[in-house]
């Protein structure tokens, strides 16, 4: 079976284990390098995404999982875990990890729209296309991707879920709706 982490340093941690464990895998909480070593993929959650970067460094993960990154470990990235895992942050000088080609705006939506749920085009496979419900939560915007990337999902025609290689970023909180699709593509990159 495989075995999941689900980066557990602060955000929102459970539901990410919930949604892993129904769609058939294990999972386990991350907060150590020899935890890190008996993952197959890894979730950074939702959260806080300046707080995960401090703490990142604290516990000694982050040199430790860029590393693993590169060295190609699957890795799904929702909201601040998409803000941390981007090479660039919009006006923004915070701790990350800054290993996928694209470049992300903080809490772009505004403040009268912090938050909301709408249905976005979803094509996780080639020549298909679904809704998906998705829940935003002070969202970043991906404002621009690279060449490598490839765009899963969109919502008013940005990218709200883009893939380079092992790494599978969204802007939203696909954990927070019963529907397992978004987690299931993401096993099946862990292989
Ligand atoms: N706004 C948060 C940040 O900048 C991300 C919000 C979230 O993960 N839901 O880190």
């Amino acid at each position: 079976m495989k075995t999941i982490g689900i980066l557990a340093l602060q955000g929102d941690i459970e539901k990410h284990a919930r949604i892993i464990e129904k769609a058939g895998a294990q999972s386990i909480p991350v907060k150590t390098k020899a935890r890190l070593e008996q993952v197959d993929g890894l979730i950074i959650p939702g959260g806080e995404s300046t707080t995960i970067g401090k703490l990142l460094v604290r516990f000694s993960l982050m040199e430790a999982l860029k590393v693993k990154i590169h060295n190609g470990l699957p890795v799904f990235g929702t909201c601040a875990g998409t803000i941390l895992l981007a090479k660039e942050i919009k006006a923004g000088n915070q701790v990350k990890l800054g290993i996928m080609n694209i470049t992300v705006s903080r809490n772009a939506y505004g403040p009268q729209i912090e938050s909301f749920e709408t249905d976005i085009i979803l094509s996780l496979y080639k020549d298909t296309t679904e809704q998906f419900r998705a829940v935003f939560i002070r969202a970043p915007i991906i404002t621009r991707i690279g060449k490598k990337c490839e765009v899963l999902a969109l919502f008013e025609n940005r990218p709200v879920l883009v893939r380079e290689k092992n790494i599978l970023t969204a802007t939203f909180h696909p954990e927070l709706t019963d529907d397992m699709r978004i987690h299931r593509y993401f096993l099946e990159m862990v292989g």
